[in-house]
């Protein structure tokens, strides 16, 4: 007979940390951002007018719900590192990510050794305690959600690659000959779901 499931639920309670479920882990091992593989009605990669902001399409994928909250994300909801890495940007409050939001730039790497960059985007600024560059463990809280006009939700994007892009964006405009089924230019990033779902991650040993 095996009494540590009930054992753990109760130092669970004891730290307050019930009824917040584990992190939702993707077939391949990497955390899902925000703990849960759903990712709510949020704008998906490549988005464009009417799920999307007019004029624009969508570098990243949008997740609506958290493991805090799987019906519908809220502010404070917390959102994890989806690997061990590194920290190596936080963006200027505003510029799209919410007044008083941010998002984090961190580097990751895959089981055969691909570097990539995550962006975190629309947390509040005020939960982003540390400085740069910070290591960070698969599953450690970034941040929390911060407000935003559209709906509490965070803006996952990645870029592979060794290098920081540019400029840490979560959309771009639509080029003026646009159509519907025209190729966009996706300036270097990639569907992340499906990155992290594909691919597997390096994590260093506990
Ligand atoms: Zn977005």
């Amino acid at each position: 007979m095996n009494h540590a499931p009930a054992f753990t639920l109760v130092i669970a309670a004891l730290l307050g940390t019930w009824p917040a479920m584990a992190q939702e882990i993707t077939p391949s091992g990497f955390v899902y951002p925000t703990g849960v593989s759903d990712n709510g009605r949020g704008a998906r990669f490549l988005a464009t007018a009417p799920h999307y902001t007019e004029g624009r399409y969508h570098l990243g994928t949008d997740i609506t719900v958290s493991a805090d909250n799987p019906d519908r994300a809220r502010i404070g909801d917390r959102v994890f590192a989806v690997a061990d890495g590194i920290v190596v940007a936080i963006s200027t409050p505003g510029r799209g990510w919410g007044a008083k939001n941010t998002a984090l730039t961190a580097l990751h790497f895959t089981a055969e050794g691909e570097l990539f960059y995550a962006i975190y985007g629309h947390l509040a600024a005020d939960s982003v305690d540390f400085v740069l560059p910070r290591a960070v463990r698969a599953g450690d809280t970034l941040g929390t959600l911060g407000p935003y006009p559209g709906g509490v939700h965070l803006h996952f994007g990645i870029y592979p690659g060794s290098r920081l892009p540019e400029r840490i964006v979560g959309s771009a405009p639509l080029p003026d000959d646009y159509h519907p089924g025209m190729q966009f230019n996706l300036l270097g990033f990639v569907d992340p779901l499906v990155w992290i779902e594909t691919r597997a991650p390096q994590n260093s040993n506990p």
